[in-house]
């Protein structure tokens, strides 16, 4: 849609209200809930904003002095292309803003632009990238003010899907209406814990097809009575919650360019995908502190829980930090196609960032003709010895927000990929987030010391 489709539509489908959003780099929807009538002042102008809204921590502390409230504005400009109607509230709307300067360039803080950048230098040099967000979410209840997992049931079951049927009836309604594809459903955890697949795409629309989904499930189970939650960890029993990331790469004509049914590895993957891959690895701790960038998120990624722990890759395993995704052969239906999947993000991070940070450590991969190492194929790294792991090079993957972010601050590739903006105002809010679990005294630390001590 255009500019002019845009207002023709809104004021025939009677829509009151546009929203108008961009994420902030800690993963926050910010935005403005416009009037239909100053629509058209969105889609040419803009509306201002405090380029401190870019450098908030989840305290809503302004995190970057430079950035401060003295600092003026950026204009957020809707994009047309990005029009629809959100089913689930009423007569309203939703549009992603892209972030300007005063004179109308892109400014240098907007997440839009960057993927772009990152995604028009992916087809000069590699292809065109295809991403596909498998998202895990849970739903939870409060038990006298406790959060409980809703449901006590079986994994891959179909008795947690019949009894929340109406809340998926209602999410498939409104993903269809807003252009989504969901694809299948299943249970993943014993809890109540879920995941729906949508159809992958292009980067930019992969993401915000993503980023409404994920509002979308939060919204109907709270209409359905329950939380609806992408905290990574939020129950030490259960398996947590990942945003498996599957990245495909094709040529202009659509052909797969990971795929290669001769490769005499085994993993059928291509020169490209391999160097491609081995990038993933080289820049995993900065993916890492990106895609997995809260507290929460460590408390995921450990050992024997269907979650990396550890850097490497394979072929069918599911403990890894990169799946080369198992297909059948052609002969018997398979696709001719292969995908990487990346296991460690989850659903706090910002999903731009992601989608950024994957495209260029893998173009970084294969501009240093990198190699990905021996394969993880048929070991579990959670039982594999400190030997075993040393020759097959499972080096554990940072253990916590604050190792990760070290590692991401000596990412050049990471950081010229995200600009100093958006890099710096990043890490400085997280540093402030870390900085709140080291001041504010938790249970733990009662359990711990009050009657002990
Ligand atoms: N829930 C697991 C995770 O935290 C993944 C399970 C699966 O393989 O789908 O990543
Ligand atoms: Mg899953």
């Amino acid at each position: 849609m255009n500019r002019e489709q845009v207002l023709a539509s809104a004021e025939q489908q009677e829509i009151a209200f546009a929203q108008l959003e961009f994420v902030d780099p800690v993963g926050i929807g910010r935005g403005v809930l416009l009037a239909r009538e100053h629509l058209p002042q969105a889609l040419n102008r803009g509306i201002n904003f405090s380029v401190s809204t870019m450098a908030v921590s989840l305290d809503s502390h302004i995190v970057v002095p430079e950035l401060g409230v003295q600092a003026g504005d950026f204009w957020a400009v809707a994009d047309p292309s990005t029009y629809v109607v959100l089913p689930y509230l009423e007569r309203t709307a939703h549009l992603f803003a892209d972030l300007v300067d005063a004179d109308g360039r892109p400014w240098p803080g907007c997440p839009r632009a960057a993927l772009r950048r990152q995604c028009a230098a992916a087809a000069q040099e590699l292809g065109r990238v295809t991403l596909g967000f498998e998202q895990e979410g849970a739903l939870v209840k409060r038990e006298n003010g406790r959060p409980r997992w809703a449901h006590e049931g079986h994994f891959f079951n179909f008795d947690i899907l019949n009894a929340e049927h109406p809340f998926l009836l209602d999410l498939v309604g409104v993903l269809r209406a807003m252009g989504i594809e969901p694809e299948k459903a299943r249970a993943e955890n014993q809890f109540g814990q879920i995941e729906l697949n949508i159809r992958y795409g292009e980067p930019l629309a992969a993401v915000e097809q993503h980023w409404r989904f994920k509002q979308a499930f939060r919204h109907l189970a709270r209409r359905h009575g329950l939380i609806g939650t992408f905290m990574p960890k939020p129950f030490m029993e259960a398996q947590g919650s990942g945003l498996h990331l599957h990245i495909g790469l094709r040529d202009s004509a659509g052909h797969d360019l990971f795929f290669d049914p001769d490769d005499d590895s085994g993993l059928e993957l291509s020169a490209l995908g391999r160097h491609f891959l081995a990038g993933l690895l080289a820049h995993s701790g900065g993916i890492l502190a990106l895609g997995s960038p809260s507290v929460n998120s460590y408390k995921r990624l450990l050992p024997g829980t269907w979650s990396p722990a550890h850097s490497g890759y394979a072929v069918g395993n599911r403990s890894v930090f990169v799946r080369v995704v198992e297909s059948r052969p052609a002969a018997a239906g398979g696709p001719s196609a292969k995908r990487l999947e990346l296991r460690s993000p989850d659903g706090t991070c910002n999903p731009y960032f992601l989608a950024i940070a994957v495209i260029a450590a893998g173009r970084d991969g294969v501009r240093r003709a990198l190699d990905p190492g021996p394969a993880l194929t048929g070991h579990d790294t959670a039982e594999l010895s400190a030997a075993e792991r040393e020759r097959l090079g499972a080096r554990f993957l940072p253990r916590t927000l604050d190792q990760a972010l070290a590692v991401l601050e000596a990412d050049e590739v990471l950081r010229e990929a995200l600009g100093p903006l958006l890099f710096g105002s990043f890490l400085a809010a997280k540093r402030d987030e870390l900085e709140s679990y080291h001041t504010v005294i938790s249970e733990r630390e009662y359990a711990h010391y009050l009657e002990h001590f």
